[in-house]
């Protein structure tokens, strides 16, 4: 029996008619949320009717993706071999600024609930990741990437 090689690029995301423009966004370095048109919530993950007000009409709005951790879990088994060398990590739940809440994976060491975030893409072969870094005050009191 042969070895098994390690894969060297997460497998993609398996995108469907809902999620499409969520992973074509990523892919070029944007973050978009789905927009009821009726009720005007944004909400993730991608969905054909509005969780709030089952209104099936939405838009794709681009947000700048700053927001504040809203909860963390630190994974230390992964569901993809993969990441097996990655662990521990921590994974994010983020209220965005402007209405929506987004995951992704913490983009260098912890997250804790109540960070200011900021996003970052990471390429893999064929996706993009969405990552969340510790955002900083500016001299200007907005945040701004580490
Ligand atoms: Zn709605």
């Amino acid at each position: 029996m042969p070895d098994q090689a390690v894969p060297a690029s997460p497998a993609a995301p398996a995108a469907d008619v809902d999620s499409a423009a969520h992973w074509r966004t990523l892919r070029q370095h944007r973050l978009a949320l789905q927009e009821c048109e009726a009720c005007e919530r944004r909400r993730f993950p991608p969905t054909p009717r509005c969780p709030f007000c089952a209104d099936p009409r939405s838009r794709w709005e681009t947000v700048a993706g700053t927001g504040t951790v809203y909860s963390a879990v630190t994974v230390h088994r992964t569901l993809d071999a993969a990441f097996d060398g990655e662990t521990p990590y921590t994974v994010v739940t983020v209220d965005l600024d402007g209405g929506g809440r987004m995951l992704g994976r913490a983009a260098d060491g912890r997250l804790d609930i109540g960070d200011r975030v900021t996003p970052s893409y990471l390429d893999h072969d064929g996706w993009t990741e969405l990552r969340f870094g510790l955002a900083r005050p500016s001299a200007h009191g907005r945040t701004a990437p580490r």
